[in-house]
């Protein structure tokens, strides 16, 4: 089995004049491709900034992050979003959706930085796989937290990515489009061999994944 995600010794500190606080303290992980995990534990625990460790959002304090065999840490800017773009969709806790733009638009947004023309109909797709295709003209603030959140999955899935982060992809949701965003994540695995990696308070969906991560005080227990 390849490995799609490797940590090895991961620190993270953040610093403020002069204190200091050690969020993540010598993580050592790795997930083999197609593999669903989660990742649970208190709140404050580190789990947000783990996974945007991850994901190649932030980077370590030390340590290593490797994302299909690439180590981060020696990337620049660029280079790190360009392996995001090839390889990671990420899903915020809060969406982050455009909100001046409309559904259709925020889907086309990453097929649109990837430099990929006529987008149009990829975009409109992947919004009918999450049952949206009526709601596609409607700005963010015109949709409810579910329906944004079903948007927000269907631009995570617009570049096909081979790992899928979601940061409470349920923590917003009522149970019945809690129910159906779960659904959407393991057909996404099932279907196209995505590995998943969540966050989540939400032990039914935690239970769903193969492996659970806990974490607490910044270490792995
Ligand atoms: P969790 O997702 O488990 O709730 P987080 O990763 O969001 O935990 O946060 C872990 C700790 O790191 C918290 O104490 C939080 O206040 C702190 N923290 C998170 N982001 C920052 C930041 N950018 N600067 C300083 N401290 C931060």
């Amino acid at each position: 089995m390849d490995t799609v995600l490797d940590l090895n010794q991961v620190s993270k500190i953040y610093k403020s004049g002069d204190k200091s606080l050690t969020v993540l303290d010598n993580i050592n992980f790795s997930v083999e491709a197609g593999a669903t995990v989660s990742i649970v534990g208190p709140s404050g625990s580190g789990k947000t900034t783990l996974l945007g460790l991850c994901a190649g959002l932030d980077r370590s304090t030390s340590g290593t992050v490797a994302l299909h065999g690439t180590t981060l840490n020696g990337l620049n800017e660029d280079q790190l979003a360009a392996v995001r773009n090839q390889y990671v969709g990420f899903i915020f806790q809060n969406f982050q959706l455009l909100p001046t733009l409309t559904a259709l638009e925020n889907v086309m947004v990453p097929l649109e930085l990837r430099g990929e023309r006529n987008v149009k109909p990829r975009a409109l797709d992947l919004l009918d796989k999450v049952g949206l295709s009526a709601r596609s003209h409607h700005y963010p603030t015109q949709l409810s937290g579910g329906e944004q959140q079903r948007v927000s999955l269907a631009r995570a899935f617009s570049n096909q990515p081979r790992i899928l982060f979601a940061d409470e992809p349920t923590g917003n949701l009522d149970a019945e489009t809690s129910e159906k965003v779960v659904k959407l994540l393991f057909d996404l695995n099932k279907e196209a061999g995505t590995t998943l990696v969540v966050v989540t308070h939400d032990l039914e969906l935690a239970a769903k994944t193969q492996r659970i991560i806990r974490i607490k005080g910044g270490k792995l227990v």
